[in-house]
Parts: C-alpha cells; structure tokens; sequence
C-alpha cells in the first residue's frame, strides 16, 4: 500500500484544475505527445502505456504523432495512423484508457510532407517546393503543393479532426513543430520560397497554419479543445525562425486563435537534448515571452522532473501547465507521488534518450530508469505494483551496479530478505563511476533512485567493501544467488570489427581511465580508438583533451560516435569534439601498437598511417562471471545484467527488475515470454 504524506501546499498549485477552451484539465500535468515505438504496430502495449499514464496522475494525455494520410505516412516509424474509419477502434481504446482515470485524451494529428519517405504507402510526399525529401537522404522528392493540393491536404486535416472527435478525443494538437510536419516546412524560410500567397512574408508562411487552425476551431471547437504546438526558435540563428524575432511575431499573429499553446524549440535534437547537452529547463530563455503575447493557457517542456522547478515555472509566469515526455517516461506516476506528498520517491528521468533511441530503431521504446516502459501490457509490469513473496527465500546478489540494485529492490518490494554485498566502497557500479565522466552526472540518478528506496526497507541489507568468492559466498548460506558482478573493458582491440587481438596492443581501457589512470604525461598524444560507436569514446576524448592531451578520435564508423544518431546526439558531439580540438579519423581500424606508437589502416583504400603516442581502446566487453563456473550446481545461481551478457544501462535495469519479478515463478524458457498483439488477416 502507497503511504501517503500531507501534501507541501506549495505544490497546490501544479493541481488546480484549468480551463482549456470547452474543455478542463484536472491538473497542470502534460504528457505532451512522445514517440514510443509502438504505435499502431504494437497498439496494445501503446494502449497499456497510455493509460498507465493517466493511471499515474497526469491530467492531459496525449497521442504520439498520428498521421492522417498516405502522402505524410511515418514508415518505418510505429507511431499512431488515422488514414481512415478503420483506424479509430485501437485509438478508442486507447481514450478509454485514458478516460477511465479521469484525465483528458489528445491526439496530434501529422503530416511529415517533405519529411515522409512514403515507405509503405508510395505516394509521392508534398510539400511547399521541390526538394529530396530529408528523411535519411532518400533519393525521392517531395513535390511542390499547388493552390488545389493545399486545399486538399486542409480537407484531410478537417477530416481527421472529425475522425478524432468520432474516437472520443477531447484535445486535438495541431502541430507546426520539430521542422518535420506541413506547416512548419511553410513556415520556415529554408523550405518555403514560393512566391505565393504562401510564400514570402511571415503572413503568407504562416497561413496554412492559421488555416489549420481556424478550420480545427470550426469542425470541433464547441466540444474539444484546440491545442497548437509550435517551435518558437529553429535553432539555426538568422536563417531560421528565432524566438526573437519571427518566432515572436507568429504567435503573436495567432495569438488568441487556439485554445493552448505548447512551444518548444525544433528540431527533434535540439527539443530532446540528452543531460549531456542540456539541463532541467533548458527551453525557459526560448518560450519566457509566450505568456506575455496570449491569454490562452501555455505549456511547454524541459525534462521537468522537480516538483520545485515545476512550481517555480508556473510562479514565474512562464507557463501555465507543464509539458513532459520523458519525466513521464522514467515515471509514469510523478504526478500521484508530488500529490501525495513523496516527491522523493520519483524516478527521475537521467537524460540519456534511450527512449528516443528504440523509437528510432521503429522498436517499443525502453527507458533506462523505468524498466516497465513497454512492459505494461507485454508483461503486465506495473510501474509501481509488484507481486508479494511467494516463499521465505533469501536471496544473496553479488554486486551492486544498476542490475544488483534494482534485483534488491524489486525483491525488497516484494518482501523477500535479500543481501547485497559489493566489493567496492560505494554503490551503483558503472553509473556511478560513468557519472563522473564529463557531463553525465545526471546517471547517477539510477543508483540514486534505488538506493533511496532500498535504505527504507529493512529487509534488504547493503555490505560495502566485501569483494565475495566463491567459499564466501556459499558459506554465507543464502537460498539464491544472483551474480551482478558487471563486466571489464578488453584491452586488446578485439570488439565489433576486429575479431582478433591487435598485436602489441594492451592499451589502457575505459576501466583503466576511470580509475584514474593516464596515458603518458599530459600533453602527450593519445588516439582513442572507438569500435564501441556509443557514448564512452566521445567521452573520454571530452575527458583528456580538457587535460590537456593531443587527442584524436579514430573509429571504423562513418562518423564519430555513430550509434548516438538514434540517441539524437551525434551531431551535438561531433560538434563538441570538433570544437574541443579532437581530431577525427573515420573508417580507420587498429592494426598495430607500438611503443608510443601505432598504426591505423583505412578500412576502404587499405592506406597504413602511423600516429605517435599511446592508445585508449573502447571496443568489447567481457562478463566478470568468474564466480558463476565455481557456484553452479552447488547453489541456485543466475547472472544477471553486464555479468550475463554485457550491454547498456538500461539492459542491466531490465535484467535486474525481470529477476525480481520473476522469483519463484515457473518460466517456460521454450515459450515467448511476453504477450503478443494479435494480427487479423483480411483474406
Ligand atoms: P551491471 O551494469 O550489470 O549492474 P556493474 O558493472 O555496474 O554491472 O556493477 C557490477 C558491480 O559488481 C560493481 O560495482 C563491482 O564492484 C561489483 N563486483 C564485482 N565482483 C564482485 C564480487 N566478487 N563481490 C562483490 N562485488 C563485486
Ligand atoms: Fe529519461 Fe533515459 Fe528514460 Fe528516456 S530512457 S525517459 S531519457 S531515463
């Protein structure tokens, strides 16, 4: 049962109810519209989430981008579809997931026009002129919209606002943002030179979405609320709109038109910066002087996840609701836990945008923080529900990173005893010391989070400085053991694409500099040699060049830190880089080290080029299983996290919460171990 604390009265306010065009909100939570990868190919698990949110707290709840006709269609992205009739039963349910916790149900009607690849449907994409579409340099073109195509796509705006009405909705977001839908491309100058009453002035730019607008307000204004969502700053000074100027001067044209405003700043990357880039807040010196050009309700987002923070910005004049997507993520039930009085025990969002990631990789979303993301209905993982102990097992777990703490925790949860023992003098594993690394201090929110909650339960014991071996462990006399022990960097440039050693290569790993040591004597020269294509080689060049080494950056990539495209951060981190004075190599492998040398080849031409100085390799990992071989089959043993199979922060969550779920419990390890949305054949 959720105890519940008098609420601090200065959090009312983030529960007053508020009045948005025919409809009210019963409080100031947004959960502004976010991709999740599940959509209408996976629509009960996007039903299942949806819901979990409202179930939560939060008083608005909205679709992810929807789009509304073949010409803009989103393939290969899962997000929702209303081309048509058929198209409202899953989204039905999904408001009456929504409704059945009383908060309100949105839905944000896209068109991606120059951004839509039209994968799926073949339809040629529209948009303000000619131009190759930009999604991932598809050689196809969007056409120029004539007069007649324009009145055309206002029709099926019209005609999905209907439809959104028919599925029950109460707010349709009409959505000129993140440069990737119809009227934002109109709007912007770099993609609109018509010469037309649509072209040329901000006026005329801005007249589909007035239009837009206007014609939502006629279909539907007496019964839903008409929320625009609009990017005041483009982010690309005087060529793009700037909050200043353009952005400015367009809301206040529009100003009292819609019903709301959510604003924020386009694009994707720019609005969804990870911790690394951007902190809590970050949008508030782009949308402060919204409220001073419209008396309509105004919201905005900034990875939120302080009750303080969000008061504060309600106080200070500079929104009235508050808009999130990833604080709703990693805690579907921030709302219920401010309003109940235990704002410590939200799960805070660490910024890392894995979330984005898997959406991008068209797969249901997974967050770092919260392992049941996607699980609600897949597994029926509830957030903040976890089954009692179905037997007085102890439990003993080796190591305390992000898999042995949230195994502790969960088990905890669910009344079991459980001992953690872990070798070193501190908590949280990699978190902990990947949070000392340049700008990623926010991930220690992921120990952080789980140590709070384990110190208030007695049944979950934490030893420090107690490195186990096998004997150890076995006399310690637990019922289980899971082994958490994580894993160690290779050394030896063995990783994705070199599959044998490097000869001569014993270079210093990311284990190596976090402990502290160091290539050579600062100033020297050190080639970071990346086959990991994720954060750490970007970091560690951050690192060692802001102490002073001569760094250069040398992956097989095309480019550096290429996985982080999904994350939406690579372009802000070979900006840094490049700007650090990093040297990039691309399509580069390791082939020799010497002695303060060694050799790249170019993976193409098979050109050798010899670099002075050390090596710091961030290629493989390897288990730190050990334990495992001397334990099975005198014990029930399991590794779980990094030491089962090494991976990202969020896996080792995951592994953790799903071995604390599934305790005790019969698992058909030949059975797919999750619930399926079913699919209906139409022949
Ligand atoms: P994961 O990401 O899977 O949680 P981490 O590498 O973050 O893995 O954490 C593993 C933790 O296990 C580290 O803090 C490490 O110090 C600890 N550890 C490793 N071996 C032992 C051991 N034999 N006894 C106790 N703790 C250990
Ligand atoms: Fe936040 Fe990371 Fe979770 Fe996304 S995956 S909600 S960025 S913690």
């Amino acid at each position: 049962m959720v105890m519940s604390n008098p609420r601090d009265p200065r959090y009312d306010i983030l529960f007053e109810p508020i009045k948005i065009g025919p409809v009210t909100a019963p409080n100031r939570f947004y959960q502004v519209p976010h991709c999740n990868g599940m959509g209408r190919m996976f629509p009960d698990s996007m039903i299942e989430m949806r819901g979990m949110k409202a179930e939560g707290g939060w008083g608005i709840v909205t679709t992810e981008q929807c789009d509304f006709h073949p010409t803009g269609d989103v393939q290969p992205f899962t997000e929702t579809r209303m081309w048509d009739d058929a198209d409202l039963p899953y989204l039905s349910a999904m408001v009456d997931a929504v409704h059945a916790h009383g908060a309100l149900a949105g839905i944000e009607l896209v068109h991606n026009g120059q951004d839509s690849g039209c994968l799926y449907s073949r339809e040629v994409p529209i948009g303000p002129e000619h131009r190759p579409v930009t999604w991932h340099q598809h050689p196809i073109q969007a056409r120029a919209m004539s007069r007649s195509d324009i009145r055309d796509y206002r029709r099926w705006h019209r005609k999905a606002v209907l439809r959104a009405r028919q599925a029950g909705f109460d707010m349709v977001v009409v959505y000129a943002g993140h440069d990737g839908t119809v009227p934002s491309h109109f709007l912007s100058r770099k993609s609109n030179q018509r010469s037309d009453e649509y072209g040329g002035s901000l006026e005329n730019r801005l007249r589909l979405y007035r239009e837009l607008i206007e014609e939502t307000k006629d279909a539907i204004g007496d019964t839903m609320a008409v929320v625009a969502r609009f990017a005041v700053d483009e982010m690309m000074g005087k060529d793009g709109l700037e909050w200043a100027g353009e952005g400015k001067e367009a809301i206040e044209m529009l100003a009292e038109l819609p019903d709301m405003w959510d604003v924020n700043v386009s694009d994707w990357e720019n609005d969804s910066m990870t911790s690394r880039f951007a902190q809590e807040g970050y949008q508030e010196e782009y949308i402060s002087f919204v409220k001073s050009v419209t008396s309509k309700p105004v919201s905005a987002v900034g990875r939120y996840t302080s009750p303080d923070t969000m008061v504060s910005a309600i106080r200070r004049g500079l929104v009235d609701i508050i808009g999130a997507a990833r604080p709703s993520i990693a805690d579907p039930f921030l709302p219920n836990k401010i309003k109940q009085g235990r704002p410590e025990d939200i799960r805070e969002c660490i910024g890392c945008n894995i979330c984005a990631a898997w959406n991008n990789l068209s797969a249901p979303s997974r967050c770092t923080q919260n392992p049941t993301m996607g699980e609600e209905w897949r597994k029926k993982w509830h957030p903040e529900k976890i089954a009692p102990k179905e037997s007085d097992a102890t439990i003993l777990i080796v190591g305390a990173g992000p898999a042995g703490l949230e195994a502790a925790l969960g088990l905890g949860q669910r009344g079991y005893q459980v001992t953690l023992a872990e070798a070193r003098s501190e908590t949280g594993g990699r978190v902990t010391r990947e949070s000392r690394l340049p700008e990623l201090n926010e991930w220690a929110r992921v120990r952080d989070y789980r140590l709070g909650q384990i110190k208030r339960r007695p049944n979950v014991e934490i030893y420090l400085e107690s490195e186990l071996n096998v004997d150890q462990i076995l006399e310690f006399g637990a019922d289980h053991v899971a082994l958490a022990t994580g894993a160690i960097w290779r050394n030896d440039g063995v990783g994705r694409n070199i599959r044998f050693p490097v000869p001569g290569c014993s270079a210093l790993t990311p284990d190596d500099i976090m402990d502290g040591k160091r290539p050579a004597t600062s100033g020297s020269a050190v080639t970071i040699y990346d086959d990991d294509h994720y954060y750490m080689g970007s970091v560690i060049a951050e690192l060692l060049v802001s102490e002073g080494y001569r760094v250069t950056l040398a992956t097989q990539g095309l480019c550096v830190a290429s996985w982080t495209e999904y994350t939406l951060e690579q372009r802000h981190i070979e900006k840094r880089l490049l700007e650090s004075g990093v040297q990039i190599l691309t399509r580069q492998e390791l082939t020799e080290v010497g002695s303060d040398e060694l050799w790249l080849t170019n993976t193409l031409t098979q050109e050798v080029s010899r670099h002075e100085g050390s090596v710091v390799s961030v290629t493989a990992r390897l288990p730190r299983d050990e334990l495992f071989g001397g334990l099975k089959g005198k014990i029930p043993v399991r590794r779980i996290g990094d030491c089962f199979g090494p991976s990202i922060i969020a896996a080792a969550v995951y592994e953790g919460h799903r071995y604390a779920r599934e305790f005790d419990t019969e698992i058909d390890p030949d059975g797919v171990p999750f619930n399926r949305t079913g699919y209906q054949l139409q022949h």
